[in-house]
């Protein structure tokens, strides 16, 4: 959003400077999940005390700084503590930049003795830990919806990156890269298993994600995204809640070009009215049937069943069969019970 636009950083800089402020340390947020967060820690010396000013980048009008800059005075305690943990360190600028990953930079500056800079991609790393104290020290100062942000920078301290990794695009070449860059070896065979015993039962490429279902002790929906030439977000409704053998065996049958295109159905329960007749319009991706419901996967990426009837009344209508027509069949038979 600020790509190579420092002036946004010069205004705050230069309207806390005429405040009284000195700059002590400052942390960016930068495209983290999408937010652009400018966080300081600085001293005032006409008062004496330590503060600490954050400000939302992505809500932000430099016209009228003063409504946008959030100030808080820490307490002696802490500022001390905070200070006294930066003041350790060996003074070497560190960088931990990964080009696997979209956004999530972080980018620490301290002014303790000269500036030094410490910036790394997503997650702090195992062996910046002279940065944890300062950091959750300062962000205890943070508004309470910031703490997800520290929950993720500290995720491998708290051997979480995997479930976070799960939820970002990760660069991965779907056709030819190497699945051992993502998945364990024991989830490559499971999902090999899974796959060669044929459970990737519907497998749809829609506009830029591949849509499909895996049989295994429920059907599970797994969605794969093209977010852009390098990078795929992976995602599956298990509770695993990470790599999953599912989305292996769905990367295999994508590999193996084993697509079996989902059921398309309409919903034709309300009176239609003329746009709706003249749109080709909104249709389900449906994989089945329970008994007197159909197994539908919404927009969203959820699975809900839905009754065929209402009131003695067929309320779907088959747009894409098989080519047996099973699904027009099984519908027509029941609306004859
Ligand atoms: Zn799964």
């Amino acid at each position: 959003m600020f790509k190579n636009d420092t002036s946004v950083f010069d205004k705050i800089n230069k309207y806390l400077a005429k405040k009284g402020h000195e700059m002590f340390l400052s942390i960016y947020l930068k495209d983290y999940n999408g937010n652009n967060i400018y966080v300081r820690f600085d001293f005032v010396s006409k008062l004496s005390v330590y503060k600490i000013v954050w400000v939302d980048l992505n809500f932000f009008d430099e016209k009228h700084i003063e409504d946008y800059v959030n100030i808080q005075m820490v307490t002696k305690y802490l500022s001390m503590k905070i200070v006294e943990k930066l003041t350790e360190e060996e003074y070497e600028n560190k960088y931990a930049l990964d080009d696997e990953i979209l956004g999530d930079r972080v980018e620490v500056l301290t002014y303790f003795k000269g500036t030094h800079e410490y910036i790394f991609d997503r997650f702090l790393p195992l062996d910046w830990e002279f940065l944890v104290d300062p950091l959750a020290m300062i962000f205890s100062y943070l508004p309470r919806s910031m703490e997800v942000f520290l929950n993720e920078i500290f995720a491998k301290y708290d051997h979480l990156e995997d479930s976070y990794n799960y939820m970002k695009p990760v660069k991965f070449d779907l056709l030819k890269g190497d699945a051992k860059k993502v998945f364990k070896p024991q989830i490559i065979e499971r999902g090999k298993k899974y796959y060669e015993a044929g459970k990737v039962s519907f497998l749809e490429k829609l506009d830029n994600r591949y849509i499909a279902i895996v049989d295994g002790t429920e059907p599970y929906l797994v969605i794969i995204e093209e977010v852009d030439d390098e990078h795929v977000l992976m995602w599956c409704n298990c509770k695993y809640s990470t790599f999953c053998k599912h989305l292996y065996a769905v990367i295999l049958a994508i590999r193996n070009e084993k697509f079996n295109n989902f059921y398309k159905v309409k919903y034709i329960g309300k009176e239609e009215s003329l746009l709706d007749k003249v749109t080709i319009g909104n249709f389900y991706l449906c994989f089945g049937v329970d008994d007197d419901k159909l197994l539908l996967v919404t927009s969203e990426g959820a699975i809900f069943p839905a009754f065929i009837m209402n009131k003695n009344k067929c309320v779907f209508e088959v747009i894409e069969d098989d080519d047996e027509c099973s699904l027009s069949s099984y519908i027509k038979e029941l609306s004859n019970k």
